[in-house]
């Protein structure tokens, strides 16, 4: 870069330093701003024009256009050459404005009588802020350079911005992350929570982006990237023989750290006058900017590496994010990207709620969340860009909503609703003891589902009768390593001492589909729902469950013990498994260890094949348990991830129903016992219609055991299995509507 480009730009940030050090109002520091560039750069007009909400921009300050048109001029994102830029958060750079693609008249800004035109989004990290624009009435291209310098103080100009440098009246001008802001995200788990905001990863504030002296920063700059890399090594010293994944993902954050191009583009972005950290976070929100346009996941995750590291720079040089637990405020509700099942355990039952940029509803973090009750919402676009640390927060897990900083009026409606559930959860409190018998008589048992220890004290709080379900994959997939056979008997044993004679089924790893173990070869399947999952790597690979009925057998220690195998399509299947525990067994006898002294060993009924296997299975299988989740997306070809299409089909719809009768007309003629254990099972009108048709064992999420109970306290069966039986009778789609007539009646 030329030296007078250099010395010319920190000239001006110099000078737009002062502008800012008075304490004049917002308005008038950006008049002077503008007035500062258009001089320095040399054009005639220089404007700034900033978002008054998420759609549209309002032309702010400006040098060279009407006065009169400042913040009246407004335009659409996408709308003429600024609203793409603000749009697409690139530059535009023409000689031509008006013959440029996209170009838009503006009368009331004199606008026709300039012809060049560069326009540079405002943005930090990721947030978009506005748009810098300088033109001049001849034809000229700017130069690189120029536009570089003038990136520069774009990023100066969202630092101050972000800093509340101008503030003003109106819309455009109000500050950042003080509005009440409605997020519309996915519900990933119901409840709802009030509390305050705690980041995963707070924001770091940088307070000086513009520095007199670029010697001292570039200094500054390479003593935090030697400290960096020194992080990076030793974190890669210390996981060399830990797990693959996070060794390559080390490896690739010091390729980064090592980088000859981000370390010299930060020392350009500093010899333009930049301190050192604004520097960093220039070339971050950059690779940000790129990381929403790029494709392919492969580089999607390299950027990400980029970004984590640039974050780890970040708090370096400014000493910020050193938060630790004991700051954690008294109703955290935690804020993140994304998040590992390991770092949100960590977190535990301290947090009244989670929202997540990303995620999704199958999600470990997911999966985690339910096991802790807490309402999560995921999906919820821009929260992390939005929040700041001690933001009051309202999270609606029915709905997917998040009231951020909520307005007086939101917050008493919520708080009624918050009130409205603790009633009921009170309600549900003082049937917990009762047994689940409806009004003809009928008694069902209330299991719960678990997977992980959190979930333990639930056995005892919700009244569950034992547990129907327990995932053992879960306690593979918080963990960055497999397991030893040693630390599953603890793990299992445990559970076994919590459920104190309670019948707990343990499923044998489901793995696969969504669920992938970190320290696993992934396989590239095109359909891995459709894929190798669960009991097929269980059979062909036997070594894994071996070790984990070892693991079982050892920790039952004499006592009764129940195994399900997930995902059995075929009764050969089944009959493979059956063996396996057979050899196990006896394998186990050999060791001398103690032997249970009643082993149940089950199926899972989790693909329509299943339910038209031959008598034989029926007759041979211990138990069945239906697993609606992937019975219903397979039975309707519907992605039980995809929210477009989970939602279309109804669990009561009368085909389902009349398959899940089936079965239930199957498991009656040979005496086999039957249970459900999707998600459905926690839904309380599901749950009544599925007792209906003759499903008498159902499990759950520890938090429906309560409303389930209170619904079945109050149903006939009977009534209920002929509005099922009448419904179908006149080809209705779904029984849903005749069964609500029936409970608004009770
Ligand atoms: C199911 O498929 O219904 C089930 C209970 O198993 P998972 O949700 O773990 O796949
Ligand atoms: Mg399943």
């Amino acid at each position: 870069m030329a030296d007078s480009t250099e010395s010319e730009s920190r000239k001006l940030l110099g000078r737009l330093r002062e502008a800012m050090a008075g304490d004049d109002a917002g308005q008038t520091r950006l008049d002077k701003i503008t007035h500062l560039i258009a001089d320095s750069m040399r054009t005639e007009v220089c404007s700034v024009y900033l978002f008054r909400d998420d759609e549209t921009l309002e032309l702010c300050a400006t040098e060279g256009l009407n006065l009169e048109s400042v913040h009246k001029t407004r335009m659409r994102l996408g709308e003429g050459l600024v609203g793409r830029v603000a749009k697409y958060g690139k530059v535009v750079n023409t000689p031509d404005a008006p013959n440029a693609k996209g170009f838009r008249y503006m009368a009331e800004t004199g606008e026709e009588r300039f012809s060049s035109f560069l326009g540079i989004p405002v943005q930090r990290l990721g947030e978009k802020l506005g748009v810098l624009v300088v033109q001049s009435r001849d034809a000229r291209e700017f130069s690189a350079d120029e536009v570089y310098a003038l990136e520069v103080v774009a990023m100066v100009i969202a630092e101050m911005t972000e800093l509340g440098a101008f503030v003003g009246e109106g819309a455009a001008l109000s500050p950042l992350h003080q509005q009440p802001v409605l997020l519309r995200g996915t519900s990933a788990q119901e409840g709802t929570a009030e509390g305050h905001v705690w980041m995963h990863e707070p924001r770091v504030v940088i307070t000086n982006p513009i520095a007199d002296d670029p010697h001292r920063e570039r200094e500054r700059l390479h003593e935090a990237v030697d400290e960096l890399r020194v992080g990076v090594d030793k974190m890669l010293e210390m996981s060399l023989d830990g797990d693959k994944e996070q060794v390559q993902v080390l490896e690739a954050y010091r390729m980064f750290a090592n980088s000859k191009g981000w370390m010299r583009r930060m020392e350009e972005d500093i010899a333009l006058g930049l301190s050192a950290e604004a520097a960093v976070e220039k070339e971050q929100s950059q690779a940000r900017a790129r990381m929403s346009q790029v494709q392919d996941a492969y580089l999607r995750e390299r950027l990400s590496d980029l970004d984590d590291l640039s974050n780890r720079l970040l708090r370096i040089l400014t000493g910020q994010g050193a938060t630790s637990s004991a700051d954690l405020p008294a109703d955290p509700i935690l804020i993140a990207r994304n998040i590992g099942p390991g770092d949100l355990l960590e977190y535990g039952r301290s947090l009244r709620g989670l929202v997540l940029e990303e995620g999704s509803v199958g999600s470990h973090a997911a999966i985690v969340a339910r096991a802790l009750a807490i309402p999560l919402v995921v999906n919820a676009k821009r929260i992390t860009t939005e929040a700041l640390n001690g933001d009051h927060i309202m999270v609606d897990g029915d709905q997917g909503l998040v009231h951020l900083r909520p307005e007086d009026t939101v917050s008493s409606a919520f708080r009624d609703k918050i009130a409205m559930q603790a009633n009921a959860q009170e309600r549900y409190g003082s049937v917990r003891d009762l047994p689940a018998v409806t009004k003809d008589g009928k008694r069902v048992d209330l299991l719960m589902n678990a997977g992980l220890m959190a979930d333990l004290p639930s056995l005892e709080s919700s009244g569950a009768e034992g547990v129907g379900l327990f995932r053992t994959e879960l306690q593979f997939l918080v963990r960055n390593k497999m397991p030893k056979r040693s630390e599953l008997v603890v793990l299992y044993k445990r559970v076994l001492d919590a459920g104190n004679g309670k019948r707990v089924v343990f499923r044998t790893l489901d793995i696969g589909s969504d669920k992938v173990l970190p320290y696993m070869k992934p396989t590239d399947e095109p359909n891995p729902a459709l894929g190798w999952r669960a009991i097929r790597v269980g059979l062909d690979k036997p070594g894994i469950m071996r070790m984990q009925l070892q693991a079982l057998i050892r920790a039952a220690d004499g006592r009764p013990l129940t195994v399900m195998f997930p995902f059995v399509a075929q009764f050969e299947e089944y009959r493979a498994a059956r063996a396996e525990v057979e050899k196990t067994l006896e394998l186990e006898r050999k060791l001398g260890h103690a032997l249970p002294e009643v082993l149940d060993v089950g199926a899972m009924l989790e693909t329509p094949s299943l339910a038209f296997a031959p008598q034989k299975f029926f007759e041979e299988v211990g138990f069945l348990s239906i697993g609606g989740n992937d019975l219903k997306q397979f039975f309707f070809a519907a992605d039980r991830e995809n929210e477009r299409v989970r939602k279309r089909y109804d669990t009561l719809n009368v085909s389902f129903l009349s398959l899940i009768e089936r079965i239930v007309e199957r498991c009656n003629s040979t005496n086999t016992p039957l249970s459900f254990c999707g998600e459905d099972a926690g839904r309380p009108i599901e749950a009544v219609c599925l007792a209906a048709i003759g499903i008498r064992t159902l499990s759950m999420r520890p938090a429906s055991i309560g409303p389930v109970k209170s619904l079945l306290l109050r149903v006939d069966l009977g009534a209920l299995r002929k509005i099922i039986a009448d419904a179908r009778h006149r080809g209705d789609q779904s029984v849903r509507p005749a069964v609500m007539d029936y409970l608004r009646d009770l």
